[in-house]
């Protein structure tokens, strides 16, 4: 199975300080496997990470539960989203190593409510 340099191991992590409460955060879901925050950036209005709880590096290393916790949770998110602020359509984006676009190196999976015409490139 192809792997990427994990820059951030469990322990030196911010996405793990936060899932352990170490570190504050903007939390609208968790359940067993998976926990939803504010992306810190907001790059559009409602712009929501989902993570996995356990420290995974990226996609590859989730298991199939944490992966389909994972895109549940997403799903959850995006019709909160769908109901709260009525975008005109919804992105999910993930990326994977840092060739790929990834700079916290933990699994994260964007929800970006999105507006026709906003402007956000992925
Ligand atoms: O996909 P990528 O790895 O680049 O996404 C990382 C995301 O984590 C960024 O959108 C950044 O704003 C967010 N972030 C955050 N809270 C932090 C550090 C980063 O929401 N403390």
């Amino acid at each position: 199975m192809p792997m990427f340099v994990d820059e951030s191991p469990a322990g030196e992590c911010i996405f793990c300080k936060l899932v352990n409460g170490d570190i504050p955060s903007a939390k609208v879901y968790e359940d067993e496997l998976t926990i939803a925050f504010m992306d810190i950036g907001q790059a559009c209005e409602g712009h929501v990470l989902v993570a996995s709880k356990r420290h995974a590096a990226n996609l590859l290393e989730l298991t199939p539960e944490e992966a389909g916790a994972a895109m549940q949770t997403a799903r959850r998110i995006a019709a909160a989203a769908a109901q709260a602020l009525e975008p005109e359509g919804i992105t999910l984006f993930q990326a994977n190593g840092a060739a790929g676009g990834q700079t916290v190196f933990h699994f994260h999976l964007h929800v970006l409510p999105r507006k026709a015409g906003d402007g956000l490139s992925l």
